[in-house]
């Protein structure tokens, strides 16, 4: 597979319906999606690889993991609607459902598995605050390597945070998104939003290199 193919499958995907704006939805483009696992894909961190897709939503993330060859998905969300609108979309790539398994659960409750990787576009904790973070910390106790999409705004503070952890900042990766009004609370056409993309390792996993 492609990348421009890839875009173009994971365009074709299901997102949210009523996006809930307490839960912070908003599906990652399928463009930007697309980037990202390109990125992954080529450093050799998505073929035979277990991939969490934490606050999966609709799934963009894991299931183009899947379509890249990943042994395994684990996705993980809190909303029912969204994990129904994953199971659609997972049936549409006919993906082998030996390969994902689907955690309904809230992810500041819950132990979350073991996983070479994480993939996530997690809330931006504009309305839960510091829910980022959490994500954050849920993803480094499962994971020694992680891609997280964040507003670009908390880029100053998340470079320190990062370096407290004693994480490698392996990759940045910026993105001007239009963000459709899918909230009824916006009322321009759409906006634009700055969004980044970390590619973050711990330090403990760089020596092993
Ligand atoms: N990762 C998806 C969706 C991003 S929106 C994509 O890239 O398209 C953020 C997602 O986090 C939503 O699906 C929301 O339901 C989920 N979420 C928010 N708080 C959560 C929590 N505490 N536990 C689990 N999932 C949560």
């Amino acid at each position: 597979m492609s990348r421009s193919s890839l875009a173009i499958e994971l365009s074709k995907l299901r997102v949210f319906k009523n996006p809930s704006t307490k839960l912070e939805q908003y599906a990652t483009p399928s463009e930007v999606a697309a980037t990202i696992l390109w990125d992954s894909f080529m450093k050799g961190l998505i073929k035979d690889k277990t991939i969490l897709d934490l606050g999966c939503g609709t799934g963009v993330l894991g299931i183009g993991a899947l379509l890249l060859g990943a042994r395994k998905v684990v996705f993980v969300d809190k909303d029912p609607e969204a994990i129904k609108l994953l199971r659609k979309n997972l049936e549409m790539i006919e993906a082998d459902n030996k390969t994902f398994e689907i955690m309904l659960v809230d992810v500041e409750k819950q132990r979350i598995p073991k996983a070479d990787l994480v993939l996530m576009n997690p809330p931006f904790g504009t309305k839960k605050k510091h829910i980022d973070l959490l994500f954050l910390e849920k993803a480094l106790e499962s994971s020694n390597e992680l891609y997280s999409i964040h507003k670009s705004s908390t880029n100053d503070y998340l470079r320190e945070w990062f370096l407290r952890k004693k994480l490698v900042i392996v990759e940045k990766i910026d993105f001007n998104i239009a963000l459709k009004p899918t909230m009824s609370r916006h009322k321009k056409k759409s906006h634009v939003v700055n969004i980044t993309c970390w590619h973050v390792r711990s330090a403990k996993n760089q020596k092993d290199l």
